[in-house]
């Protein structure tokens, strides 16, 4: 479909298939490296390469993992990003690549730049080489290796790929300018020497290819149409266009920069996500209060919400910093949709109905969802002894709190209007323990004679039926924004030490006793709660994914 936000790499797509550029076929890729689990900037990258593949009824995007790097990155990291991108919702119809597999490829088309005279061996160690670099300001120094011949440059190199010599002995630069006002083509280097097993590879190479050459001739082998990246790679693009030129110009990819999403208080980067995880700050890659893919959908955050919040944001050519509430609202109007409302007391406060029978139990029926008729009603017993929310009584009670008070009438969700007669206090304490009410039975919810208002309904648990639930309600993970500490300062000082909330006395109706791990929920007045993997029958968790209204809206 094409009902995605207009953004201008979609322009550029759309007139480069109108003017039949590459056959008027689009050609995407997603370009992971498996060195970590993906997080919602990722999804962001994902939404734009599968979303504009998608508007082209010939379209494609491949999932290309960019394993380049053999000591960081890992098989269960695969795994987990081809999990997400599925979650997410896209496909990538057997397109699935390795650069890993065109390492042989890549070694040939080097060969073919040292013949060609555009690429040498460097012997300089690396602070030499970075002080032959030059400065902004300043060009830098051709190496004194940078003449050797491209017969001693193919043996060089042969050498290098045979394992003759230690790690950081020698590198394969290209030649390209040495006075070149951009850095990235003062002879980027293009291999490295690593004595360090791949996670697919083995002990096959101890020369690795650098980002900067691999990734245009890994879109280059797979005919990428539009290699879209992030805006740090924009001073990179001249060296793009050249490897691609020198190596491999049957094909030639347009990289398109575009800014990353960024969103306040939230980390996303990688490094980072794996220190909280390594250092045990939080419970692992999939910890709810994490902005990981993986987190997120244990929150409760559904794909579709997510498609919805990247697709509103459109494609800016500009770094900006998006609120967390943006993507809430998103996920809460999804939720809306989608969830089961159920009755949950989140801090229990005991009420004692006075004049209804002790042995009675009263089935009433529930609304399932008002905003999806299909899915009925249920049932919900009502008895004697009920729960509340604390929250919902106060003995002195300002103007302006219409909930339950001494003498105050409310209407229990479902059932019946109440009056509190009395409240219970712990003699040390002075603490309301329980409340004893009356009710109207001429007040049954749907019956005809229900027409009595007041000011508010609440809602409620029958004790005898309710089952106890953990209910983890989570709160920003970091105090500041990360762009706001200094380099030099430890940033998980900057840690909310109140981000995770556990409520462990919690009631809840009893048709969430057996609760499948991702089912999804409204609490009644509450907010959205998503059924947690910890869940055992008789003893649900509950996440709060996202409260009912935006708190700062209120
Ligand atoms: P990190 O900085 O978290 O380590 P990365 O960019 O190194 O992320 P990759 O695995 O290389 O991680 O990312 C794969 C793709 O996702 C890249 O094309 C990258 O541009 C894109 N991407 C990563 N982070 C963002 C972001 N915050 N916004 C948009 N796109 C992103
Ligand atoms: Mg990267
Ligand atoms: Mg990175």
């Amino acid at each position: 479909d094409s009902t995605a936000a207009s953004n201008f790499i979609r322009d550029i797509v759309l007139a480069d298939r109108a003017a039949g550029k590459n056959g008027g076929r689009v050609v995407t890729r997603f370009p992971p490296e498996p060195n970590g689990h993906l997080h919602i900037g990722h999804a962001k990258a994902i939404c734009l390469n599968f979303g504009l593949a998608q508007e082209d009824p010939e379209g494609i995007c491949h999932l290309r993992f960019d394993d380049t790097n053999p000591t960081t990155e890992d098989l269960s990291y695969v795994q987990s990003i081809e999990d997400d991108v599925r979650w997410l919702g896209f496909d990538w119809r057997g397109k699935l690549f390795f650069a890993s597999d065109y390492f042989e490829q890549l070694y040939g088309f080097a060969e073919r730049l040292i013949t060609k005279g555009l690429a040498y061996v460097d012997s300089l160690t690396a602070d030499e080489m970075r002080s032959y670099r030059g400065t902004l300001t300043e060009p830098g120094k051709n190496s004194p290796y940078r003449d050797r011949s491209a017969e001693d440059n193919l043996k060089l190199f042969r050498q290098m790929r045979a394992g003759e010599f230690p790690d950081g002995t020698h590198v394969l630069r290209a030649k390209i300018d040495m006075a070149s006002p951009n850095m990235n083509l003062r002879d980027p280097v293009l291999y490295r020497i690593r004595h360090a097993a791949h996670y697919r590879t083995g002990a096959d190479w101890c020369i690795y290819p650098a980002y900067d050459y691999a990734h245009p001739l890994s879109d280059a082998i797979e005919g990428i149409t539009h290699s879209i990246c992030t805006l740090e790679f924009e001073d990179h693009r001249p060296l793009y266009d050249w490897v691609v030129a020198e190596a491999e110009p049957r094909h030639r990819p347009q990289q398109i920069e575009f800014a990353r999403l960024n969103i306040e208080h939230a980390v996303m980067s990688k490094r980072k996500l794996l220190e909280l995880v390594e250092r045990k700050l939080v419970a692992g890659w999939d910890d709810p209060r994490l902005p990981t893919l993986k987190g997120f959908r244990r929150r409760g955050y559904t794909p579709d919400a997510i498609r919805a919040f990247c697709d509103h944001l459109g494609v800016a050519k500009r770094d900006a910093v998006v609120e967390m509430q943006l993507l809430e609202s998103f996920i809460r109007e999804d939720l809306n949709k989608r969830s089961q409302r159920v009755m949950a007391v989140l801090k229990p406060l005991k009420i004692v109905i006075e004049n209804y029978p002790a042995d009675e139990t009263e089935e009433l029926d529930a609304v399932n969802n008002p905003e999806d008729p299909s899915t009925g009603t249920r049932k919900v017993p009502f008895s004697k002894t009920l729960y509340i929310e604390q929250d919902d009584f106060l003995e002195e009670p300002p103007k302006e709190f219409f909930r339950l008070a001494p003498g105050r009438e409310v209407r229990l969700r479902y059932a019946y209007i109440i009056k509190c007669v009395r409240a219970v206090k712990d003699p040390v304490s002075g603490q309301v323990t329980e409340l004893h009410c009356t009710y109207d039975p001429e007040t049954k919810s749907g019956a005809a004679q229900a027409k009595r208002k007041v000011k508010a309904t609440i809602h409620w648990v029958s004790a005898a039926h309710a089952v106890k639930a953990d209910v983890r309600l989570y709160n920003p993970l970091l105090t500041t924004d990360l762009t706001e500490v200094p380099p030099d300062h430890d940033w998980t000082t900057y840690l909310n030490p109140q981000s995770l909330e556990v409520l462990s006395n919690c009631l809840v109706e009893p048709s969430l006793n057996k609760v499948v791990p991702g089912a999804k929920f409204q609490f009644e007045r509450l907010g959205y709660f998503c059924a947690d993997p910890d869940s055992m029958p008789g003893k649900p968790v509950f996440n709060r994914t996202v409260s009912l209204k935006d708190a700062w809206a209120r």
